[in-house]
């Protein structure tokens, strides 16, 4: 009998108990990083395989650690997007017709294969991107996974999360994804669009394209249908062809608020479909009656986490006034234990800044934050000579108006302010352009469900902070973009009835 695609899932190596042993016995001794296979050139992924860019152009992907070269890679143009969109338009045919079992099958099996190699793709991730591995260990490549499985869940229960409304899927997705959680927002982007028979077309950022390319290799052993996905790595120019390509029926979009402004104009009119999340400067809120002990853990875990390069960050700490001293000293204390340094070291709390770029854009705010008034605060330590990196800083004494206050610093920048009423509180934490996320640290459950009504923001923490689950749904308000991701909610903007 001849096999046809749809059954061509290829036998796995691991059983269901040697994947969950892979992961108890997880010992990574990250430094070693002698078995990961990195190639020296990496080529687009389009239609099942592995291409060279047609303009034949390659551009250094570096460590920021060392700020050496690891590969080159392709750098592709509006026609490269051309071919993967064209890919994608053709794979829809029998993709979206494939039985939603089986499309769970090819996610399922996804999701094994990170697993299975979660510490390859876990150093490569800390490698490429500057983050500690102990992150990319513990949170990135096991969420990543987790999104695969939650996902495939869905695909052949779509009818329960749209009752009588027979969800169809889109069309070709233009994906396009920031490089603070490379493979995560992959995951978050493709699960949800392959559960409801959506094909792709994913553009990584241009500082971190490894664990993209490293999950299109995944994709192609998982025998999924050539042209479900395609991965295509190049800069803004690149994005933007996605964007405007006229067989792209939506876009998904996560990265900074002045390009989702750009997309947003771009698709108007085209009745393309968009979700755009975008930035953040979210109000970490600690009142007097919270456990501060607790409330400084999560502080500091809310602006240092990933150096501070994520969306939802508790980037603007209010403090009630009555505990502002005692808070600011405990959490300078904390401060100073902070470890700053090699990101291979599992020891690392704040590893490298993604780029050189991103590190001047540090810099220059936090020499702003000094012109504008603040008062710094830096512990003393030890930074590596090479590489980019960035010291955890605190501004005490900072105020509403402050550009250190309004804009999104995407590093390990706090800023602190107090107040004295749950009214102060509010309106301070509202008058910002952005409404993604916020903190909320006190002992009455009372106060949390006041303060969750009248905040403006998507996702909202109490009494802890960057707590991430593929159940949750995530996204903004105001600047910080529209649409939701993770979740039952996730579904729908995939789907039309
Ligand atoms: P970015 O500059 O907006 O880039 C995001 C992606 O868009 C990259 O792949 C980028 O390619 C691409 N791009 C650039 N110009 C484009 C254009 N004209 N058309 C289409 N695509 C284009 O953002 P980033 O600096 O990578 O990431 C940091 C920002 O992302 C922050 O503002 C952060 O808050 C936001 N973010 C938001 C969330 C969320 O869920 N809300 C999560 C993570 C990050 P290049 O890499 O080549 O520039
Ligand atoms: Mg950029």
């Amino acid at each position: 009998m001849a096999t046809t695609k749809k059954n061509n899932i290829k036998k796995s190596t691991t059983s269901v108990s040697s994947v969950k042993s892979v992961f108890q016995n997880y010992a990574p001794a990250p430094e070693s990083i002698d078995h990961i296979q990195l190639k020296s050139q990496y080529d687009l992924f389009i239609n099942g395989k592995f291409v060279k860019p047609l303009s034949n152009e390659y551009y250094d992907t570096i460590n920021p650690a060392t700020g050496k070269k690891i590969a080159s890679v392709a750098k592709g143009n509006e026609k490269d997007i051309d071919a993967a969109v064209k890919a994608a338009n053709k794979a829809f045919e029998s993709w979206s017709k494939t039985e939603p079992k089986e499309r769970a099958k090819y996610i399922y099996r996804i999701a094994r294969m990170i697993q299975e190699r979660a510490r390859e793709f876990a150093v490569i991730e800390t490698m490429n991107g500057g983050k500690s591995i102990r992150e990319s260990r513990d949170i990135d490549v096991p969420l990543a996974a987790n999104h695969f499985f939650y996902y495939a869940g869905w695909a052949d229960k779509l009818e329960y999360a749209f009752p009588n409304r027979n969800p169809k899927p889109i069309g070709v997705t233009g994906q396009i994804i920031p490089w603070n959680f490379p493979l995560l927002m992959a995951a978050w982007k493709l699960a949800p669009a392959l559960a409801t028979g959506n094909t792709i077309v994913l553009k990584p950022a241009e500082s971190t394209p490894l664990t993209a390319l490293k999950l299109a290799e995944i994709i192609q052993e998982s025998g999924l249908p050539d042209g479900v996905v395609n991965i295509v790595t190049g800069f803004g120019d690149c994005g933007s062809a996605l964007v405007n390509h006229p067989q792209v029926n939506k876009i998904a979009f996560t990265g900074s608020t002045p390009v989702g402004k750009y997309i947003q104009k771009a698709i108007a009119g085209t009745n393309k479909k968009a979700t755009l999340e975008l930035g953040g400067k979210a109000a970490n809120i600690i009142f007097d009656d919270a456990p501060i002990d607790q409330a400084v853990e999560g502080i500091v875990n809310g602006i240092f986490f990933n150096q501070g390069h994520v969306c939802c960050a508790g980037s603007r700490l209010f403090i009630q006034e009555n505990i502002a001293e005692k808070v600011i000293k405990k959490l300078k204390d904390r401060m100073r234990t902070l470890i700053v340094g090699d990101p291979m070291d599992k020891n690392t709390d704040i590893g490298a800044i993604n780029s050189k770029e991103q590190l001047e854009k540090i810099n220059h705010y936090i020499k702003l934050g000094q012109k504008e008034g603040a008062e710094i605060f830096q512990p003393e330590c030890s930074v590596p000579a090479n590489g980019f990196f960035c010291k955890p800083t605190l501004f005490i004494g900072t105020s509403q108006s402050h550009r250190i206050v309004q804009e999104e610093i995407f590093g390990p920048v706090l800023t602190i302010q107090t107040f004295r009423t749950i009214e102060e509180v509010i309106e301070k934490a509202n008058n910002i352009p952005y409404g993604l996320s916020a903190g909320v640290w006190t002992d009455k459950g009372s106060k949390i469900f006041n303060l969750t009504s009248k905040l403006r923001a998507g996702v909202i923490w109490a009494n802890t902070y960057n707590k991430f689950d593929p159940t949750s749904p995530f996204g903004g308000y105001k600047e910080s973009g529209f649409g939701r991701e993770g979740g039952v909610h996730g579904l729908l903007p995939y789907v039309k009835f």
